[in-house]
């Protein structure tokens, strides 16, 4: 299972769902989400992999705990 972690605090994200599926929007946004359950905050899958690419690189003498 692929754990996914909070950009933002770290905390856990879990898989959401946009309910407000208008048919005549933008198709910018994607369905689906990641929601921090700690924070609240909302970010796409690209978003998490962007930010824990950066992180890798940020923390490379940090020891990398997960
Ligand atoms: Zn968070």
């Amino acid at each position: 299972m692929i754990q996914r972690q909070c950009p933002e605090c770290d905390g856990e994200l879990v898989l959401a769902r946009h309910s407000d599926n208008q048919g005549s929007g933008v198709e910018a946004r994607p369905s689906t989400y990641l929601r921090c359950s700690t924070c609240g905050g909302e970010f796409t899958a690209e978003q998490v992999r962007e930010s824990k690419r950066a992180k890798q690189l940020d923390g490379a003498t940090a020891q990398e705990i997960s």
